[in-house]
């Protein structure tokens, strides 16, 4: 049986691994974070939770749609969410493009994004498979064509026949040149170096008191807008997707080219710019009960490799992540399931 250690449990990770599993390989995942879910996150506060990173995701690929229709129990988890009327909205927060009909249906997993990637890696962790907390710092080679991972706590890991990198190519990049030779020989590296990522600050907000009896909730009628505000992309009501508490809370997701601007803010100056500008796009003004922000640093794809997956044959290394192909959750599955394809075909 092939040992193959996967790093990183996002939707690229947990989805390459679940498919190598099943097809006889024996897996461990490595994640730095306390849960799997990666991108797809989701932060509990005393109000509700916030999806702070992924939004919603959209369902094009025919395997992603089986996944999401056979995986036993997914369907429960992935609810269909109508943001009603998602506007373009100028930077008074004058809507200047008309609600289009939704193209394809808008999905969510409920009670929070994080659900579908924890659901998915339950197999891997009922196994013992999917080590949490677990930051890889460094990939060891033996003499053996095999492979060690040493994480941060000095715990290694091995050894492994092959390693998959489903993590940002940044960070995949960083640790496959610290790591020295060979991994620093990966045959993926000149490709993976067009990639383009832009960061994103994302400012969550509670207004408990809106809701008291007898005031309707704050702000606008709508739920969730695109903007064209230098400093805001998207806002979304929290508190309107399907199987989250009621305590009106929202989303505030900053430009590109804004949190690229502000990357070595500090928190405290960031969330009074946001909040500013959210004033002034949703007319809500009054102190929010609660306030945080979160800093992506490698949130969306700006620039992509435009392959599925990229594989080392010598090194038996390969990465995989929506960086190779976009910026969506489809990209992440889509390059996830290749790799762990193209790994049991050669088995
Ligand atoms: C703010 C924001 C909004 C978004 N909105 C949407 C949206 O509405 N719709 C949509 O489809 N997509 C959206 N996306 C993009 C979506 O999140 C990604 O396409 C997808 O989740 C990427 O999955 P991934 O597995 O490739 O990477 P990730 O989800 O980033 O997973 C990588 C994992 O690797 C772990 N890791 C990193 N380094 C190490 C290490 N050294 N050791 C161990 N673990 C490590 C990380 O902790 C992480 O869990 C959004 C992203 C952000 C940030």
């Amino acid at each position: 049986m092939k040992t193959i250690a996967v790093i990183g449990a996002g939707m690229a990770g947990i989805t390459a691994a679940r498919t190598l599993m099943q097809a006889g390989f024996k897996v461990s995942v490595f994640e730095k974070s306390h849960g799997p879910g990666g991108r797809m996150a989701t932060r509990s506060t005393p109000y509700g939770s916030f999806d702070h990173g992924v939004q919603y995701f959209t369902v094009r690929d025919p395997q992603f749609l089986k996944a999401i229709t056979e995986v036993p129990g997914t369907q429960a988890i992935c609810r269909a969410w109508s943001a009603n009327a998602v506007r373009v909205l100028d930077p008074l927060g004058r809507v200047i493009e008309a609600p289009l009909p939704l193209r394809e249906p808008h999905f969510v997993a409920a009670p929070g994004m994080n659900a579908l990637l924890k659901h998915w890696a339950q197999p891997l962790s009922d196994r013992g498979c999917l080590h949490l907390q677990s930051q890889v710092q460094f990939l060891l080679h033996s003499g053996k064509k095999q492979w060690q991972v040493v994480c941060s706590d000095g715990s290694e890991h091995g050894a492994f026949d092959g390693l998959v990198l489903a993590i940002p190519h940044v960070q995949a990049d960083y640790l496959l040149r610290q790591s020295g030779s060979p991994a620093t020989g990966f045959s993926g590296l000149e490709q993976m170096s067009h990639a383009e990522v832009a960061p994103c600050w994302t400012l969550m907000l509670a207004y408990p008191l809106a809701n008291q009896p007898g005031l309707s909730h704050l702000g606008p009628q709508w739920n969730a807008a695109r903007s064209t505000h230098h400093r805001i992309a998207w806002i979304c009501r929290e508190s309107s997707k399907p199987g989250r508490s009621s305590v009106e809370r929202w989303t505030v997701q900053a430009s590109a080219e804004w949190s690229q601007q502000h990357l070595e803010d500090e928190s405290p100056r960031v969330q009074a710019k946001l909040l500013k500008a959210f004033a002034e796009l949703t007319g809500i003004r009054a102190e929010p009960g609660f306030a945080q922000t979160h800093l992506w640093r490698y949130a969306k794809t700006l620039q992509a490799v435009g392959k599925k997956h990229l594989w080392d044959p010598k090194l038996q290394v390969g990465v995989c992540g929506d960086w190779l192909l976009g910026h969506r959750v489809e990209d992440a599955f889509v390059s996830g399931l290749s790799l762990a394809l193209s790994l049991a075909d050669k088995n």
